[in-house]
């Protein structure tokens, strides 16, 4: 990430924040508003040698380690799962054990990565402007390594400042909470967002369908149209389920495919009640189903997203997901 790429609603925030004090912020908010990327500044920010009111100075050496992954004084703890999805080294044990296949990346923030942060925090800082502990996404933190964090952040050593960036902050525990100053994020104007959207490349009907397609969250926008859709494929997507076509969601995970059916019920059950849909145009929608079949699809895919992370059998799961849609939505 480098300055010009930072949306402008991150930057209006990291203004907002740089201004106040405060050695420990949460910064909480659906996914996709960039709580991540502000997280990221903040830390940058703060451990700069050269930092104005507006951010970090992206020259120095600071800057620099922290562009290359190697600062002394930042530690960033985070699934394994999102440190190599967002380019972050692991540990040197860490990475043996996934390479030789020991075990798989993890998907929570593991306990003993939160013992190296707590050791981390205790340390003397290497370059002398401080340390930055950044924690994301921070409700995947057990009982365990939240209550380990607990007692860092109720008595940090002297020159050491935490981010913690949520997507989901109520199921964090209040007391990790209430220790924190609570930031939380801001929506961007459709216009900073279709803005942005053409800037990562899209043009300006697509930008449109991914931003509508997302709910209005712009980074959630972008990271589903880079890895499983095109906007194509979305405009005619309540269509082809109607149609009982499985083979639209071919190489979507069924999380992915729940959470797509899950907004084509709300616009439906929108367009029923005469509200404007969200996700969808109103002429990408269909005519059909009825109030309480909808109702009851809606029910059951609030059931079938607790068993989508680990379902038994993938295609068994899309295929009675696809047949359940079709029968709400030819239902009279
Ligand atoms: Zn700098």
């Amino acid at each position: 990430m480098t300055d010009n790429m930072l949306a402008p609603w991150i930057t209006t925030q990291l203004e907002t924040l740089l201004a106040q004090r405060g050695h420990a912020w949460l910064l909480a908010g659906p996914t996709g508003l960039g709580q991540y990327s502000l997280a990221l500044e903040m830390a940058r920010t703060w451990l700069c040698e050269q930092p104005t009111a507006r951010g970090a100075c992206y020259r120095c050496a600071s800057c620099h380690a922290i562009e290359v992954r190697t600062h002394a004084d930042l530690c960033v703890l985070m699934p394994e799962t999102a440190m190599l999805a967002l380019n972050w080294p692991l540990n040197e044990a860490a990475q043996s054990d996934i390479d030789e296949k020991k075990r798989k990346a993890s998907k929570e923030i593991r306990i003993d990565a939160m013992r190296d942060a707590v050791e981390f925090s205790q340390r003397t800082s290497a370059r002398g402007h401080g340390k930055v502990v950044l924690v994301f996404p921070a409700e995947r933190m057990n009982v365990v390594a939240a209550n380990a964090l607990l007692k860092t952040l109720e008595e940090p050593a002297g020159d050491v400042r935490f981010v913690l960036a949520s997507e989901a902050a109520y199921q964090l525990l209040p007391t990790i909470r209430s220790r924190c100053l609570v930031h939380t994020m801001a929506w961007p104007t459709s216009e900073a967002a279709l803005g942005w959207l053409q800037k990562q490349g899209a043009d300006a009907s697509q930008a449109k369908v991914m931003l509508r397609a997302a709910g209005g969250r712009p980074q959630d926008a972008l990271q589903f149209f880079q890895s499983e859709a095109d906007t194509q494929a979305w405009i005619t997507l309540p269509k082809a389920v109607v149609r009982g076509d499985q083979t639209v969601f071919k190489d979507w995970t069924p999380s992915q495919a729940v959470d797509a059916l899950q907004k084509i019920c709300h616009d439906m059950l929108a367009l029923k009640t005469g509200v404007l849909p969200r996700f969808f145009a109103a002429t990408d929608l269909i005519e059909g189903g009825s109030m309480a079949s909808l109702t009851s699809w809606s029910r059951a895919l609030a059931a079938a997203k607790r068993t989508a992370e680990h379902p038994f059998n993938v295609g068994l799961m899309l295929e009675a997901l696809v047949s359940q849609a079709q029968s709400a939505l030819n239902s009279r």
